[in-house]
């Protein structure tokens, strides 16, 4: 496998466990841990364990774990019983879409109704 220059980002350091983190769920593709604001009653965060900076550089031999991440988020929803009433996943990709950590991540967020347009 090639190697990857350090992950500096904050979900890097959870990564290589330098930091805490609440973790829910954790595979050999993916982690997930709940997010440390949250912005609705359940908030978690999806990452692969691969740095992809952000969805529009993911790579087509990345797109396996692309989906991978969104059925994990799904499985994550159904065992927390968001299904029941309805969830939303978000991707923030970029400055314009208030992305703040530069490793892909999902935001899996539910327990509250939600408005759309999206703000
Ligand atoms: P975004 O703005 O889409 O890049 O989302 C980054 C998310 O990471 C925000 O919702 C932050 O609250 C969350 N976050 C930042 N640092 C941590 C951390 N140490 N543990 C968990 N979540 C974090």
């Amino acid at each position: 496998m090639k190697e990857e220059p350090e992950n500096t980002t904050i979900f890097g350091k959870i990564l290589r466990g330098e930091i805490p983190a609440e973790v829910v769920h954790e595979d050999i593709h993916c982690l997930a841990f709940k997010d440390i604001q949250p912005v609705a009653p359940q908030h978690i965060l999806i990452i692969p364990k691969r740095h992809i900076p952000r969805l529009s550089e993911a790579t087509e031999e990345q797109r396996t774990i692309l989906g991978h991440l969104l059925f994990v988020a799904a499985k994550i929803a159904r065992d927390l019983g968001l299904d029941r009433e309805g969830f939303r996943v978000v991707v923030n990709d970029g400055e314009r879409a208030c992305q703040s950590v530069f490793h892909l991540h999902l935001h899996l967020l539910g327990g509250r109704d939600f408005s759309w347009p999206p703000g």
